[in-house]
């Protein structure tokens, strides 16, 4: 069933700490298995996509987000003829560093370490950490690389690197250069060589888009801040909402609403589905080494990719810009920056665990805060201010 252009197991660029094979289980299967034990995978219960993870028991979390690109992303993979097991390893992996408090959060701490002018400012950089903000596809792969505590003989996941591949969706050229160095020809490689990841990596950053746009949808319109009858102004929604209506015309509300995002995200399967099959064909693609040396393959159409593109512009003017989102993220900001504050200046309030040897201040606080999920962040940043941000 796998296609010549998958990644197989059985020919992995394997484990950075050389494991014997299991029984019964394939490698990507077991990285799978180890993402969701581990505790960074517990955590994005309670962590922000667009809403904060207090604001409404039905909205996404991480969590829930990250289960739905697994599962887009098996559907495509599957007829595809790419290795299921990667797809899940790396969609139910993608968002594991992510801060409290979703985009907010993230940008947040990254002008934190940007900006800081105090004294952890001029501590150089221990060997073993990156460089520059922060950059939350790295901190995701530093989460199952070095920040998880499971193994006596590692630290990290020891996943394939077909897996941690994929969860480096994007590198900064001085990261790449850091990462080359400590591993060269290594995850970091392909961002300095303009190569493309494997087609399953290419899958899971195609079945997050696809996940976000349309549960943002349902989140806004839940939330009231956005309505049906905006939706309209978008051709993608429209187009199924009255393909919904010619087959059931009494339809609406929340029936409605369901009944369209779930044709719009059978069309957009069914569109990668389709459009990577020509692409692969038309690039005469043989094997995984072809799918690494050419631009990548797998996505949209492009009157999909436009559709698409028009659905998330408008998620972005009336969604994430809308005045209420921007005043909940504007005080997840506050508490991210009072945070890395507090802990810069009295690195006792850390805890002894968050305490790593080889890392500046600066990014042990970083690690430690990105760690966090939302409400232990808000109950956090109380203890040492106290004041209360969020009720
Ligand atoms: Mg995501």
């Amino acid at each position: 069933m796998l296609a010549p252009y998958a990644c197989d197991p059985a020919r992995s660029r394997g484990r950075r700490h050389p494991e014997p094979a299991a029984p019964t289980r394939n490698d990507f299967q077991r990285d799978r298995d180890r993402v969701i034990h581990s505790t960074a995978f517990r955590r994005l219960v309670y962590k922000t996509q667009v809403f904060l993870n207090h604001e409404g028991d039905l909205f996404r979390t991480r969590l829930t987000h990250s289960l739905e690109v697994a599962q887009l992303g098996r559907s495509i993979a599957r007829p595809l003829g790419l290795h299921e097991d990667l797809v899940e390893a790396i969609a139910l992996a993608h968002d594991l560093g992510h801060t409290p408090f979703g985009h907010a959060g993230q940008d947040a701490l990254n002008a934190c370490l940007h900006e800081d002018t105090g004294p952890a400012a001029l501590e150089p950089p221990g060997e073993d950490e990156p460089h520059g903000g922060f950059e939350h596809n790295l901190q995701s792969l530093r989460v199952v690389d070095a920040l998880e505590e499971r193994y006596p003989d590692f630290d990290g996941l020891n996943l394939c690197f077909e897996t941690r591949e994929g969860i480096l969706k994007h590198c900064s050229r001085a990261n790449a250069q850091w990462l080359e160095a400590r591993e060269p020809g290594g995850v970091g490689a392909r961002f300095l060589r303009g190569q493309s990841p494997s087609l399953e990596a290419q899958l899971a950053n195609v079945a997050d888009e696809i996940a976000y746009n349309a549960h943002d949808i349902d989140d806004g319109v839940r939330s009231g801040l956005l309505t049906l009858e905006q939706l309209e102004a978008v051709a993608l929604f429209d187009h199924h909402r009255r393909a919904a209506l010619a087959d059931h015309p009494r339809l609406q509300g929340r029936r409605l609403l369901y009944e369209t995002i779930r044709r719009m995200l059978s069309a957009q399967v069914y569109d990668v589905i389709d459009a990577t099959r020509q692409a692969l064909r038309e690039a005469d693609v043989r094997s995984l080494d072809d799918v690494r040396s050419r631009a990548p393959l797998l996505g949209f159409s492009p009157a999909m990719r436009e559709a698409s593109a028009v659905l998330k512009r408008f998620l972005l003017t009336h969604l994430y810009r809308h005045p209420q989102v921007l005043e909940t993220t504007g005080r997840a900001r506050r508490i991210v920056a009072d945070l890395y504050q507090a802990y810069c200046a009295d690195p006792s309030l850390l805890p002894t665990g968050a305490r790593r040897a080889g890392l500046s201040l600066r990014r042990q606080v970083a690690d430690y805060i990105a760690g966090m999920t939302d409400r232990f962040a808000i109950r956090e940043h109380e203890r040492l201010t106290g004041e209360r941000l969020f009720t």
